[in-house]
């Protein structure tokens, strides 16, 4: 196959790009580097399998010779990225998906959204199903990445029904490993970095707000199942053990073994109070199921940081959220 992947130089789209090339396949990578970075794809770069193209996909999108597959993971997606960059996030995920969902039909390519447990918002049933509807709200700060993934969503599926375009929707929950930048804003880049460095561990709120997190690993086999399959509609894809916050704390404490004490600061507004995924769909219909456990997991991201430390350090402290705009 030869596949076009948005987003390819982000910590998802990356390890994207890597899958599909150990599998044997041509991928054509495209990014805007806007909050990628290209030494996640810089030993894929020389590759005869593999091209890079710089790239904004909410201008027009070009892509010579066929393609089988267009999975696009293009957006900034760390809560601290999406609201520092609201109007190009609310862009990429309407613009951006109509530009790629263009070159899909234009090309008869299957196309793969890469959709987010966001779409749920600060969620009224846990876990949740892909049935469930969610409870947004859309002017406030994290509308712009619930209602622009909810737009491409929408996009899709019009894009399906209208010009059979074969789309996959896949609803990514929390998801954690190496490649993630050290200052992403996210609370596992955040924690783990914190730990190292001796600094305050900032838990916002009182710590009881939960998610589910899940190895990138076992994420990408999900989405390459899902691409793979014929199962039309979204697919939660996610690990459903569920943490609060504070809890998460006191592990990364204990696995980088670090004395960071707990900084309580206050929580951002709109954030979901809980967020665990209901996978059953994806075990019926895929087969998929995450298979590494937190701790190990974890164990591995700490590594990547450590080692990140060591070699070149780990660049800016963590950005948090009393610094975003509009704090
Ligand atoms: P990331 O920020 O590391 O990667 C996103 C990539 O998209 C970056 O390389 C960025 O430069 C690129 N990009 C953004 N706007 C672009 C544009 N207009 N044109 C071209 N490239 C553009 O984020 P990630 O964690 O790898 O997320 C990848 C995708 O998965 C996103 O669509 C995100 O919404 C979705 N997702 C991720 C998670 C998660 O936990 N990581 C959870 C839910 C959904
Ligand atoms: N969080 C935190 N401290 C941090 C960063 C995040 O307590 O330094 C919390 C945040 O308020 C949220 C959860 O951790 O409740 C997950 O935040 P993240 O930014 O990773 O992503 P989200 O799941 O909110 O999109």
């Amino acid at each position: 196959m030869r596949v076009l992947i948005t987003g390819a130089a982000g910590f998802l789209g990356s390890h994207l790009c890597d899958r599909f090339i150990d599998d044997g396949h041509s991928v054509v990578g495209m990014d805007n580097l806007v909050t990628g970075s290209p030494d996640n794809v810089a030993h894929l770069i020389g590759h005869e399998r593999f091209r890079f193209v710089d790239h904004d996909v909410t201008e027009f999108v070009y892509v010579e010779g066929e393609l089988d597959g267009v999975l696009h993971l293009a957006s900034p997606a760390s809560p601290a990225d999406y609201l520092e960059l609201p109007i190009k996030t609310l862009k990429v995920g309407s613009l951006g998906t109509h530009k790629v969902l263009g070159v899909a039909k234009a090309k008869g390519a299957r196309f793969l959204l890469a959709s987010t447990s966001e779409v749920y918002g600060d969620p009224q049933v846990n876990p949740q199903p892909e049935s469930y509807w969610g409870h947004v709200n859309p002017i406030g700060p994290r509308g712009v990445y619930d209602e622009a993934k909810r737009f491409a969503e929408a996009m899709a599926m019009a894009y399906q029904r209208t010009h059979g375009v074969d789309a996959r929707i896949a609803r990514i929950f929390n998801t954690y490993g190496p490649r993630m930048r050290p200052n992403d804003g996210r609370v596992i880049s955040n924690f783990i970095v914190q730990a190292l460095r001796g600094q305050p561990i900032t838990v916002y709120g009182d710590g009881s707000q939960t998610r589910s997190f899940c190895y990138v690993d076992d994420l990408i086999e999900g989405l390459y199942r899902l691409f793979g399959s014929d199962v039309s509609g979204p697919v939660n894809l996610g690990n459903p053990s569920e943490y609060t916050i504070a809890e998460l704390a006191e592990i990364v404490r204990e696995e980088t073994g670090s004395d960071s004490e707990i900084e309580h600061l206050p929580l951002p507004e709109d954030d979901p109070q809980v967020r665990r995924p209901d996978i059953g769909r994806a075990r019926s219909e895929l087969g998929w199921e995450p298979g590494v456990s937190f701790r190990d997991g974890l164990r591995r991201t700490i590594e990547y940081f450590r080692t990140l430390q060591e070699e070149e350090g780990l660049g800016e402290p963590p950005v948090l959220a009393e610094e975003r705009p509009g704090a």
